[in-house]
């Protein structure tokens, strides 16, 4: 009986536990199903990423990828009738589109008496796992981690490209279409695929695992793992990562394995409250006060141009234009200064990531904004508001950072980067005024919050 290997956020073929279900040698279809409510909503460092990412897998799979553009509730029963697959297996879903789409396309499998196998998640412990004493499910991420690494993961599976047997695609009747182009992208993105992943990855404990526990705040400095987009898409699991240092106890290894527990963390909690995607996980904030109308798009513009006058803010936001990312510290100086100086809604940030991240990840970011503006899970306080200027000299402290991403400050030397205001000829010319003062408007984001808190 051949067997449908249904790839999605799983583009790898080293530890693959769809491959150890179907069984090693079974002859197998490998589809990727090109699905247009996704593509739609990703942004062109996205899709650059992923067709990238599928000519690598293709590669690897001597060029066996069946590609087909469609709904997937129609594809994947039609695919699997043409090969005589008893079985479609994938690593499961959790987010609200995955999860829905995949009710359906097992139903339509089963009216065939097909079945659909769901082996392994992207995720160390897939979300609904980790369970406290009584058996309910966390809210809040330190005792979450806790039990998450008392759970613990499977080792990852021993697979490689030659452990099924692949079925020619050419031989099966469907519409299918060629990996498309990548978009061209004025962006300096990751190289996508498999082995980048691990390159990347080794050249990361290499140099910088030692280090990360401090290195990771430094957005001046290389010191994070940048594995969020092969995470993202599956180009390496989490579980590979864990097993490569689950032997050192240095900070930096403790640190890192922190860090993936909140990315299983934030799946969890959109997976207890899918609407939380959308909307405020505590829905008292949906009563804070936010500004809309002419001055607030033009505030909007100026924040996603990089053009705030405010230097960190500004470097980060362009550094995402340029490259699909961001550094995590300036993630959330930049979502902070969205939130609490232009007091505009978190989702107006959120979207524009998400359309210019190349690990953009619903889950992830969704939850990092509402950390950010206070309205999600383990909240940052509301009183606590990012200042852009000590933010930047305390980790960006000689204004490398700044000086990279805004050339209009290139020879502002030192920290005076982050205050060009202050400098005696003035701001630099081409470089904007600020767009707002922040002691004030920190004054007025308290005293909103102040009024959602005294109303709850
Ligand atoms: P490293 O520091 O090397 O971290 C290692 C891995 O741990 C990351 O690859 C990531 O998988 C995970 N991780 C680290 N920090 C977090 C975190 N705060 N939450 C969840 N997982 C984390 N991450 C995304 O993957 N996609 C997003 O769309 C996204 N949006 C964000 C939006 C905001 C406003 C904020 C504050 C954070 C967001 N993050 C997002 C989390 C974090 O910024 C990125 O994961 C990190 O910057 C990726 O770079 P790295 O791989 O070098 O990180």
């Amino acid at each position: 009986d051949a067997a449908l290997i249904w790839f999605r956020r799983d583009l790898r073929v080293a530890d693959q536990p769809t491959f150890l279900a179907a069984g090693q040698g079974t002859p197998a279809l490998a589809l990727f199903v090109l699905d247009p409510r996704l593509l739609g909503p990703a942004g062109d460092a996205r899709l650059w990423f992923l067709y990238g990412c599928l000519r690598d897998l293709d590669e690897s799979l001597g060029g066996r990828l069946l590609v087909v553009k469609g709904d997937p509730v129609e594809v994947v029963p039609r695919v699997a009738e043409q090969v005589g697959a008893g079985t479609v297996h994938v690593a499961a879903d959790f987010g609200p589109y995955g999860q829905a789409r995949d009710n359906d396309v097992e139903q339509a499998l089963a009216k065939a008496d097909r079945e659909l196998v769901r082996t392994g998640s992207p995720y160390a412990v897939a979300p609904g796992r980790v369970l406290s004493g009584d058996g309910g499910r966390y809210r809040v991420f330190t005792p979450f981690s806790r039990a998450w690494a008392d759970h613990g993961w499977r080792a990852p599976a021993d697979t490689d490209a030659g452990y099924l047997d692949w079925i020619d695609p050419a031989t099966v009747h469907v519409r299918s279409t060629k990996i498309p182009d990548q978009p061209a992208v004025d962006a300096d993105l990751p190289e996508p695929g498999e082995a980048a992943a691990h390159r990347r990855w080794d050249e990361f404990v290499r140099d910088h695992l030692q280090e990360y526990a401090d290195g990771r705040d430094r957005p001046d400095q290389p010191g994070t793992s940048r594995m969020s987009v092969y995470l993202k898409y599956g180009c390496v699991h989490p579980r590979s990562l864990l097993a490569d240092i689950a032997a050192k106890r240095s900070n930096g290894a403790q640190s890192f394995r922190n860090e993936l527990a909140w990315r299983d963390f934030y799946a969890d909690v959109l997976d207890q409250r899918p609407d939380s995607a959308r909307h405020n996980y505590d829905r008292a904030f949906d009563a804070l006060a936010t500004d809309s109308g002419p001055e607030a798009d033009r505030l909007f513009d100026a924040w996603r141009e990089g053009r705030t006058g405010y230097p960190v803010v500004d470097a980060g936001m362009r550094q995402l234009l340029a490259e699909g990312w961001m550094h995590n510290r300036v993630r959330m100086i930049t979502a902070s200064f969205l939130v609490k100086d232009l007091h505009l809604p978190w989702w107006w940030g959120a979207r524009h990531f998400m359309g210019r991240l190349v690990d953009g990840d619903l889950a992830s970011n969704q939850h990092g904004w509402q950390w950010v503006a206070g309205s999600g899970t383990d909240a940052a306080p509301y009183f606590r508001v990012f200042n852009p200027v000590l933010q930047g000299e305390r980790f960006d402290p000689d204004g490398a950072y700044v000086r990279k991403y805004v050339p209009e400050l290139a020879d502002v030397p030192g920290k005076a980067a982050h205050q060009p205001w202050k400098l005696p000829g003035g701001v630099p010319a081409g470089y904007p005024d600020r767009v707002v003062d922040h002691k004030d408007e920190r004054a007025v984001a308290l005293d909103r919050y102040e009024a959602v808190k005294e109303a709850k």
